[in-house]
């Protein structure tokens, strides 16, 4: 038997003591030992911290997006070795793609996130300054940082990979390096994975690590810069969560656990309307896929008491036609659990429920089901199981027992705040949809069960064509869920990143906090120079350069020629009567007439470096523009972001941001917004690219 490796301050080694085994889930064959009993744990987390720390730490946003999408194409390219191993843990191919590819996409999602919206610095302004003072000398603003400390993955068996890079994407972005442990009995996915990273050559050194086996005494060793995230049951998750080094140097930890989800059929459905359909679907699909090992997966299933019969006979329908038995075969739509120890703990959870008030519609047993493939007694299958409770309002049981396989528990309510209570019971969830064609039940149900839900579906014939479905966590969308469910927070876009980090409100004047985060900010010095910012390659232009520009009265004709120009004879423009009767008291300018002439005033219009103007973000109206009012305008070079050359044939370029400010005679804003200027940038990333 194979020994499974561990990976630790750049070496891969083996424990000593006490073996655990992973077997073939379909075959249960042995197939690696795991061991890291007297494995120099401790000294990794010295290793993570100022070897992969360091180097992570001292790269940019950008350079760390630029790392993760070589690291997700790397992946990518080897993603067949993956597959293979994947077919081990009794995952057909769709479960094994949306665990090695849907994590080598969130890998891709993040890098993407990172590239377009954070800066090429090591550090996050996050919001824009708050004014402290009168005369505007005193302003905060929330900065993000990278702690030095690592962060402790601790995962579940059913995502090897996913699970792995949902949380390593985060976690590099914010600068910190990670040590993964995964769950022993998909343990060898993950390695390999890992393995392909490390043989890449793209990470730094000690950015990854890897425990396959127990974690000794590795919590003794944190401390307050360190992060521990888990994923897997509550009960485990409830005894870390209270590690007493984890209370005493207040180490953040974040826990996913298993939940008991719901999905619900609207009052409003009958068997006729296209959502009932849909409704059978999900479920059944939701209940098969990974063989129901998903945290998200639907264990509840609640339809209105009259549709009952309908419900059950339509799933008992579906769920006949799924052929279980090995992945590899092309009829079989669902594989093995990973484990004869995970079936033998679904079957003991499915008889818990048997006796708390559930009745067995169909599986429930391991006696009565068949079983594709050559070895299909010694894999760890379990037939799709549906239950029913017919009084889930005294039956407990079912909102607490939760079966990691394809089992689910149909139930009935009577009206719609019933279901919101049957919903509610789950004592908070992952997941939870309601597939209704009727706005209305959705308002109402929505309403009364967004607060025990992390994420919430709302399916109509509308939406089903392109649903992701219940059950997929997204990389810009929130993953977690409050009570059972661990009350953490995974995904969610960049806000994962900040998890990771620390956030520090910073005071100062104007000019400290512009020097400090790299970023011009309202009321910090200006730099004026005899040349225009639009003449300037990117690499000229220094934050803070500032241009202000001539004055420009305007007109009546102004108005007029804006309105009949743009179609738009708005009365408070047009009309003197309606006008002189408005919040103006009198007619005024339009205001995007106001933030064309500020263009007219501030664009120096000779072919140049600047490529393109790609946006405008913040635009505020603070003072109306009278006739006869003047306007001027000061555009000051506010952040830059160097973009890399995706080819020797692409044009050099970074973005430049602007802010602009237009004032009126009494140097009063009137606007202010900030546009995004593509500029070229005269050094190329290849050779043959220099500036024309
Ligand atoms: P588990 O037994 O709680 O194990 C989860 C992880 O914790 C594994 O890596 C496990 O390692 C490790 N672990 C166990 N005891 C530990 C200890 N004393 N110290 C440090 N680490 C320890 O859960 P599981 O049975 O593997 O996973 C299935 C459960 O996870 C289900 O209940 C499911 O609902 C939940 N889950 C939740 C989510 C979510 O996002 N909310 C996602 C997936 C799964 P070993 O394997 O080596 O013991």
């Amino acid at each position: 038997m194979q020994q499974l490796n561990s990976y630790l301050s750049g070496r891969w080694l083996y424990g000593q003591g006490q073996a655990r085994e992973i077997r073939h889930a379909l075959t249960g064959e042995p197939l690696y030992q795991v061991c890291s009993e007297g494995l120099p744990l401790a000294d990794s987390l010295r290793y993570a911290r100022e070897q992969g720390g360091r180097a992570l730490a001292a790269m940019t946003f950008q350079q760390r997006a630029q790392m993760m999408k070589a690291v997700a194409k790397y992946l990518l390219a080897h993603k067949e070795t993956l597959y293979e191993i994947s077919y081990q843990t009794g995952a057909t191919r769709n479960d094994g793609w949306v665990d090695i590819e849907g994590g080598i996409a969130t890998l891709f999602s993040y890098a993407g996130l990172a590239g377009r919206e954070l800066p090429d610095d090591t550090l996050w302004p996050e919001d824009e300054p708050i004014p402290l003072s009168k005369q505007g000398q005193f302003v905060a603003r929330h900065v993000l940082t990278s702690r030095p400390g690592v962060a402790l993955h601790i995962n579940a068996f059913n995502f090897p990979c996913w699970g792995m890079l949902e949380k390593l994407a985060p976690t590099w972005l914010a600068g910190m390096p990670a040590i993964v442990k995964p769950a022993t009995a998909s343990a060898q996915l993950t390695q390999a994975m890992v393995k392909l990273i490390i043989d890449s050559g793209l990470v730094p050194d000690g950015a990854l690590q890897l425990i396959c086996g127990g974690v000794g005494d590795l919590f003794d060793h944190l401390d307050y810069q360190d992060a521990v995230t888990f994923t897997g049951s509550a009960q485990t998750g409830r005894q870390l969560r209270a590690h007493p080094q984890l209370l005493a140097k207040s180490i953040p930890f974040t826990m996913e656990a298993d939940s008991l989800n719901c999905c619900v059929l609207g009052e409003d459905v009958t068997p006729e309307m296209p959502e009932f359909a849909l409704f059978i679907k999900e479920v059944c699909r939701e209940m098969t896929s990974k063989a129901g090992q998903k945290c998200t997966a639907i264990r509840r299933v609640m339809v209105p008491a009259a549709q009952v019969e309908a419900v059950k006979q339509a799933l008992l329908q579906r769920l006949a036609a799924v052929q279980v038995g090995d992945p590899r075969l092309e009829q079989v739509r669902m594989g093995a659990l990973v484990s004869l120890e995970q079936r033998d703990d679904v079957q003991k959870k499915v008889e818990q429920l048997l006796h708390n008030g559930c009745e067995p519609l169909c599986g429930a047993s391991l006696q009565s089901f068949s079983v594709l493939g050559d070895d299909e007694r010694q894999g760890a299958f379990y037939p799709p199981t549906l239950l029913y409770c017919a009084e889930p309002l005294r039956n407990s049981a079912v909102h607490d027992i939760e079966a990691f396989g394809p089992v689910a528990t149909l139930m009935p309510y009577d009206s719609g705040e019933q279901a919101i209570e049957l919903a509610l019971l789950g004592q908070g969830s992952l997941a939870g949809s309601l597939v209704t064609a009727d706005a209305a039940v959705a308002t109402r149900f929505i309403r009364a069960a967004a607060c025990a839900h992390g994420r919430m579906l709302v399916l109509d014939s509308a939406a089903a064509a392109e649903s992701t479905g219940h059950g997929s966590p997204l990389p810009m969308l929130m993953h977690g869920g409050p009570g059972r469910a661990g009350g953490g927070e995974e995904l969610g876009g960049l806000r994962a990143v900040k998890h990771y980090m620390q956030r520090t409100a910073l005071q100062g004047s104007p000019s400290m906090l512009a020097a400090i985060g790299k970023e011009w900010v309202r009321g910090a010095e200006a730099l004026e120079s005899p040349v225009h910012p639009f003449r300037k390659y990117f690499e000229q232009l220094p934050i803070g350069e500032s241009l202000l520009t001539a004055r420009r009265t305007v007109t009546e004709a102004d108005i007029v020629n804006f309105a009949c120009l743009s179609g738009d004879h708005f009365y408070a423009h047009m009309d003197k009567l309606g006008a002189a009767e408005s919040l103006f008291g009198e007619r005024v300018a339009h205001g995007y007439f106001v933030v064309s002439a500020a263009a007219g005033l501030f664009v120096d219009p000779g072919v140049g470096p600047v490529i393109a103007n790609y946006g405008m973000e913040n635009l505020r109206f603070i003072e109306p523009v009278k006739i006869g009012d003047t306007i001027q305008v000061r555009l000051t070079c506010k952040k830059k972001i160097r973009k890399p050359q995706k080819s020797a044939e692409d044009r050099p370029h970074g973005v430049v941001v602007w802010d602009v400010q237009v004032l009126n005679q009494h140097q009063q804003a009137v606007a202010l917004y900030s546009i995004l200027t593509l500029v070229a940038r005269q050094q190329g990333d290849f050779p043959s690219s220099e500036a024309q």
